[in-house]
């Protein structure tokens, strides 16, 4: 069943941003995330789906019903919405049954049923016990979770999380999102995530949203985001891509999704094979993401670059390679390069895209 469906949603602000074309459908029991930089209008889309901003134009059901069209539009105590914000999501005034036995309250709810459906689920937050506790006696993970429990009581149809676990140091925020993942799946719960966090999304996501300037630029699931990127901004964003433009070289073998024998040569007059080939061919743009290059000596690659900052990762190391106005990084095993180092990246594959894609 499709619990979540957004058509054609645009939301503008007074400035004239806001969200552009937004089409996105959730199933029953599906974790979507929604991923993007700062600014891209994530939090938009989630005060959108929650009925706190009125589209302009668009519609949206929940669980089949409408709540925004042309002619409706139903508040955010209309949609049998949970949802989980970043901070402040605890009342201090209230203990933590409390609090989680709110929208229990706010429907009408009394007595002893509402006492057993705290305990129990305060019990699936990994709270058991906690009900007369106050909420300043709590860790900040302890707090979120109570949050959770609150945004989850009621059986909601769908569960928003903005930035939910962002405030949260590591390992407990590792800790609770796998929790978190757990219990929604559990539950067969429906969840918008929002994060800024690409790795978060790729962990938690079955789908994955990428927002830029208001609009979904990709929804796929995270190995296509990663693998089969639709764009360079997708590509530069989930894989900290470098972005060549390129001329076509070379005899035509491969198919549609495929480089095949087909050769592009870069600005420098190096020629690159074994890319993936995603679009048309007008201004085309090799994305080269971290496991599509390797470090070699300089003047042994395709292009020369300067070793800008290198990370220990557990796979090897990751380098960031500055190739005149691009930045990419190249997982490396071996010796460890030195930040300032000229060095050769040699691709080993990439996405080839036309500049201007069609969407
Ligand atoms: P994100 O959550 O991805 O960081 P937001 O949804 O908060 O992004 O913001 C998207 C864009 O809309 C930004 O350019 C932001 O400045 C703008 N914006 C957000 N809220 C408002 C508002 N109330 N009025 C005008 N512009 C806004
Ligand atoms: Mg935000």
């Amino acid at each position: 069943m499709t619990a979540l469906e957004l058509n054609d949603i645009n939301v503008r602000y007074p400035g004239g941003g806001g969200l552009f074309d937004i089409s996105l459908t959730a199933q029953t029991g599906e974790f979507i995330c929604l991923v993007g930089p700062s600014g891209s209008g994530k939090t938009t889309l989630l005060r959108t789906i929650a009925g706190f901003l009125r589209p302009v134009s668009g519609g949206m059901r929940i669980n089949g019903s409408e709540v925004v069209s042309d002619s409706a539009f139903l508040g955010p105590d209309k949609r049998g919405l949970g949802m989980v914000f970043q901070d402040h999501a605890v009342w201090p005034h209230m203990s933590v049954g409390e609090n989680v036995a709110y929208p229990l309250r706010v429907s009408g709810l009394k007595g002893p049923e509402v006492r057993d459906r705290v305990a129990q689920t305060l019990t699936q937050v990994g709270l058991a016990g906690m009900a007369d506790r106050r909420p300043d006696s709590l860790s900040g993970g302890q707090r979120q979770r109570v949050a959770i429990a609150r945004a989850i009581i009621a059986k909601p149809n769908v569960v928003l999380f903005d930035e939910a676990l962002s405030s949260l140091d590591e390992p407990l925020r590792a800790d609770l999102r796998g929790q978190l993942k757990a219990l929604t799946e559990e539950l067969s719960l429906t969840a918008v995530y929002v994060t800024h966090d690409r790795s978060e999304a790729l962990a938690l996501a079955d789908r994955i949203a990428v927002l830029n300037a208001g609009r979904i630029i990709q929804y796929s699931d995270p190995q296509r985001v990663l693998n089969a990127p639709q764009d360079p901004f997708v590509a530069q964003f989930m894989s900290d891509a470098g972005l060549f433009p390129v001329t076509l070289a070379g005899g035509d073998g491969g198919g549609e999704r495929s480089g095949g024998d087909r050769a592009v040569a870069l600005e420098n007059g190096s020629r690159v094979t074994g890319f993936t080939r995603m679009h048309a061919e007008v201004d085309p743009i090799l994305a080269v993401g971290e496991g599509d290059a390797r470090v070699c000596s300089a003047g042994e690659g395709h292009v020369d670059g300067t070793v800008e900052s290198v990370l220990f990762d557990r796979a090897g190391w990751l380098v960031q390679v500055s190739v005149g106005d691009q930045a990419l990084t190249v997982l490396t095993a071996g010796d460890r390069p030195r930040v300032g180092d000229t060095v050769g990246v040699r691709f080993t594959g990439g996405t080839l895209f036309s500049h201007e894609n069609p969407r």
